[in-house]
């Protein structure tokens, strides 16, 4: 990759449904860089992403968000697209009838490259991040595990080949086999160039995809960025190093067996 490209994200505001989320978020991101986002939930990383990629429902309040000099927010979500993001959702969506392979051609079409190579590289994707070959052919995301959609997300991302890559919470569902093909895959994409964003509630994503600054994230803004080492102190002493006095972070929810992890919070 020769161009570097740069997300600058200066005094970002938002709110949803009449409510401020994010209070004034400031994050560059450049090529070859990885960015690891942790917050409690509810912290307001989700709705990050979707302003990033332009998801209806948000309103920005302030601040600006350029990918190389360009206003972002200005965009369609598919022009975001078209420029060099890509974001990998929390909660990948199911669409019946539309295959992969379908929504890859069509994203090649629509960037001037020849969608004729899409299922080569798609096959050796499949090959190296461990997808079943056969999970191909069914409709987008339906009937996938949890770790499926993660692997599918991520075959997705390195067969588009964005600029910069936001990935909202890629380690949950997913066992540690998945985890560790799907992290070692934005590593190797990183080092060739791809800029990322790394939005997880826990450390141990970032035990194989290596951030070189980690941002904590409360109550919709940046509290503290450093390096690798906030991470591990999260890990001791949790995000309550980082509440104000009064402030109250939502306790982890206790895992609910029964819970389907795919499931839209917002639905
Ligand atoms: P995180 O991803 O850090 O867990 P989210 O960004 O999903 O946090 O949510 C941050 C806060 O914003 C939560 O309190 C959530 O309920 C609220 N929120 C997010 N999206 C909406 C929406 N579309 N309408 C109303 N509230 C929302
Ligand atoms: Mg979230």
């Amino acid at each position: 990759m020769t161009r570097q490209s740069e997300l600058r994200i200066e005094g970002l505001e938002a709110s949803a449904g009449g409510s401020p989320i994010l209070r004034g978020v400031n994050l560059v991101i450049r090529s070859g860089e990885v960015h690891a986002v942790m917050g409690p939930n509810g912290s307001g990383k989700s709705t990050l992403s979707h302003v990033l990629a332009g998801r209806p429902g948000y309103e920005v309040t302030g601040g600006s968000v350029t990918l190389d000099g360009v206003d972002l927010l200005a965009m369609e979500p598919w022009e975001r697209a078209q420029a060099g993001l890509f974001l990998a959702l929390q909660y990948p969506i199911e669409v019946p009838g539309v295959q992969l392979n379908d929504v890859l051609e069509a994203s090649f079409a629509a960037g001037g490259h020849d969608p004729s190579t899409v299922p080569t590289v798609v096959g050796a994707e499949a090959e190296r991040i461990g997808l079943d070959q056969r999970l191909l052919h069914r409709a987008l995301n339906v009937d996938l595990s949890g770790g499926e959609k993660k692997r599918s997300e991520t075959l997705q991302l390195a067969v588009l080949r964005p600029r910069i890559a936001v990935l909202d919470e890629l380690d949950s569902g997913l066992d540690i086999d998945a985890l560790r093909d799907c992290a070692q895959r934005v590593e190797a994409l990183s080092d060739e160039g791809l800029g990322v964003l790394a939005i997880t509630h826990y450390s141990r994503l970032l035990d194989e995809l290596r951030p070189d600054v980690v941002h904590i994230m409360v109550k919709g803004e940046i509290r503290e960025s450093g390096g690798p080492e906030l991470a591990a102190r999260l890990d001791v002493e949790g995000y309550a190093a980082w509440q104000l006095p009064n402030e109250d972070i939502p306790a982890d929810p206790v895992d609910d067996p029964f819970a389907d992890p795919f499931a839209d919070p917002l639905a």
